[in-house]
């Protein structure tokens, strides 16, 4: 009997850039004992059918994340753009660098490229930690996204990236086989919606930060709005502030009709068919 291969993704976090409780708050969500309402910043792990791992962003978290997920070796790592809570775990990949480890391919569009050597030179200096500390051993690559979606293949995983505005700078959406990955973003382009719809995904994973309308975020509304456009298989929300309560929000959007609607959560997994 054939089977069909699948990739694996896990939510390693579904939390906006404070994460989920946020630090002195008291509001219901944040003092709620459920973990559906826990959420650590946002990130996902693919495993693809292929055997690869790959992780999208490096939060504030990682170190954590990767505890939480079990994650013992990495073959890529996209970051989305130079946000805090999207980069500034960066220095956490080391011990997947350790030798006999090769370096770790990490792969993000210029403007970040340009952040991350303006924030963190000693990433770029060889003679960074000969002496003890250390620096993760990365090789960090800059994408030429000006053109559109741009194609790149790793290993025999083929993905597709675009950047959407993300108030005043752009973050990098990814696409791999049946799945989107879709974070912080205010707003989509039309002609980008249109071609994501022909690619009959699978699963959309979508940014959507609280209900009222956000200068740098989608907001439910907008990601509602552009899930119907895009018509994916199935659809999650995520990079969810506090004002979202996991199955309040859940008992909302199931009357919708249209694309079935997920409320991401922190260690979820979800399969996607290979194209
Ligand atoms: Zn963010
Ligand atoms: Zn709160
Ligand atoms: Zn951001």
């Amino acid at each position: 009997m054939m089977t069909t291969k699948q990739h694996q993704l896990t939510v390693l976090g579904s939390g906006t850039s404070t994460g989920i409780p946020m630090v002195g708050c008291h509001c219901p969500v944040c003092l709620s004992p459920s973990p559906l309402n826990k959420r650590l910043r946002a990130s996902v792990l693919l495993d693809t059918a292929n055997g690869q791992r790959i992780l999208i962003d490096t939060t504030p978290d990682l170190r954590l994340q990767l505890l939480r997920a079990k994650v013992d070796s990495l073959d890529h790592v996209f970051i989305t753009h130079d946000h805090a809570d999207h980069l500034h775990g960066i220095d956490d990949l080391r011990p997947l660098t350790f030798p006999p480890r090769p370096p770790l391919s990490v792969w993000t569009h210029e403007q970040t490229h340009g952040a991350i050597q303006r924030r963190y030179p000693y990433l770029f200096d060889p003679a960074a930690g000969r002496l003890g500390g250390g620096r993760p051993n990365l090789e960090i690559n800059a994408l030429d996204l000006s053109s559109g979606v741009t194609s790149l293949e790793l290993k025999g995983d083929q993905f597709e990236l675009f950047l959407n505005p993300h108030g005043t700078q752009h973050s990098m959406a990814i696409v791999h086989d049946s799945m989107a990955y879709i974070v912080d973003c205010h707003e989509i382009a039309p002609s980008h919606l249109e071609w994501l719809r022909s690619k009959k995904l699978e699963l959309l994973i979508i940014d959507c930060v609280q209900k009222e309308p956000h200068q740098t975020h989608l907001w439910l509304d907008r990601s509602v709005e552009y899930i119907e456009a895009i018509a994916p298989k199935k659809a999650g929300l995520i990079h969810m502030g506090h004002k979202l309560e996991h199955i309040a929000l859940e008992r909302e959007l199931s009357v919708l009709k249209s694309s079935e609607i997920m409320v991401c959560f922190d260690e979820q997994v979800l399969t996607y068919r290979t194209a």
